[in-house]
């Protein structure tokens, strides 16, 4: 089936079948991955392995570390202000659901200030930063680059000047290539673009590590991941070696350049078609939209519970919208085939045909 959840997503499947063929005996050990002490060699290789290829494939800077956390995004709400208070205050842009979630954490630290909001049209849009809202004593300003409830992207990273830029990359990490150097903190929930829930992603500049609060856990310290190379406990050891799997096959079908390529094209596929339908409509400003998410909406609301179970009849399952905001929504991340979409595109012609 084509899977169109918003997270956890569908793998790519040369990776499945990689980790199936490796399931039972990785590399001769006789164990299997999820079985080996996160010490032993082997792990060590694996979590190398899946650093340089991370490094490579999204061009890191060496300035920064790459941390393999856990906890989910939703983790590094509280993380960040504890680990980069200084005068104890933050911007953030409110761009939807999760910025809220964000900032709604953040207020238990710190002083949050909303710069920038696009509340006032349901989140369809991506606000304009006023240059002269920034706070120049800000410790931060956040951004969450991709809504994956709303189904919006920024398509132009603000500049923030010398406030380090934080960035909630959960659904678009890796779907389109990316300056690092522009951000002081990138994280990411893996389970969308990279792999099975349980790992965080964290890339960091590295004059952000070791100002951490007294107060903040040691394991919500960024230090104490980043001296220890991601071994300061047990990390999610299956996790990471998916993620490896991914960077690998990432990297195989010609970087993220060429992944974003694809990805443009499965996105124009779907959008052309809802904006020439007289059926479909997209809720979301054309400057705005999402590669990854794409919500649409039928303008009799009685018709989506048929829409979505004839689609899941059809083999393409999970494509009813967040409660939050109803109707449809595809989730079309990196391992979304073309075919996918195309076979998206062509039931709900048939079912504008037959539903009219
Ligand atoms: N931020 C964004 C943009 C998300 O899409 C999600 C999850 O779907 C989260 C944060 C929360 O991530 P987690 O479930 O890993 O805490």
């Amino acid at each position: 089936v084509f899977n169109f959840s918003a997270g956890p997503a569908m793998l790519p499947l040369p990776v499945l079948e990689k980790v199936q063929e490796e399931l039972l005996d990785y590399k001769g050990s006789g164990m299997s991955v999820m079985e080996m002490s996160h010490r032993s060699g082997l792990f060590t290789d694996i979590i190398t392995s899946a650093e340089d290829t991370l490094r490579e494939i999204m061009n890191i800077p060496d300035n920064y570390k790459v941390l393999f956390v856990q906890g989910g995004a939703s983790q590094q709400f509280a993380a960040v202000p504890l680990n980069i208070m200084k005068n104890k205050k933050a911007d953030f842009v409110n761009t939807g659901s999760w910025s809220k979630k964000a900032m709604k954490e953040a207020k238990k630290y710190i002083e949050v200030n909303e710069i920038a909001s696009s509340e006032d049209k349901n989140f369809t849009y991506i606000p304009e930063i006023d240059a002269s809202k920034l706070d120049p004593q800000a410790d931060y300003v956040h951004i969450t680059t991709n809504n994956t409830i709303e189904g919006t992207v920024f398509k132009e990273i603000p500049d923030t000047g010398n406030v380090p830029l934080v960035a909630d990359m959960s659904s678009n990490i890796l779907s389109e290539e990316i300056d690092v150097s522009k951000f002081g903190i990138i994280y990411a929930g893996a389970q969308k673009n990279i792999g099975p829930a349980g790992l965080t992603i964290v890339i960091i500049r590295e004059d952000l590590i070791g100002r951490a609060a007294d107060i903040c856990p040691t394991m919500l310290d960024y230090k104490t991941h980043s001296e220890s190379g991601s071994l300061y406990n047990t990390p999610p050891t299956f996790g990471v070696y998916i993620a490896k799997l991914v960077f690998d096959w990432i990297k195989e079908q010609g970087g993220v350049k060429a992944v974003q390529q694809q990805n443009e094209k499965k996105a124009a596929l779907l959008y052309d078609y809802i904006t020439m339908s007289d059926f479909y409509h997209s809720p979301i400003q054309e400057d705005s939209r999402s590669l990854m998410n794409v919500p649409f909406t039928i303008p009799n609301r009685d018709l989506d519970a048929k829409f979505i179970e004839e689609a899941k009849k059809n083999g393409l399952e999970t494509l009813k919208g967040h409660r939050s905001v109803g109707g449809m929504r595809a989730s079309i991340y990196n391992a979304m085939p073309l075919e996918g979409v195309e076979k998206l595109v062509q039931f709900m012609k048939q079912f504008k045909e037959e539903n009219k």
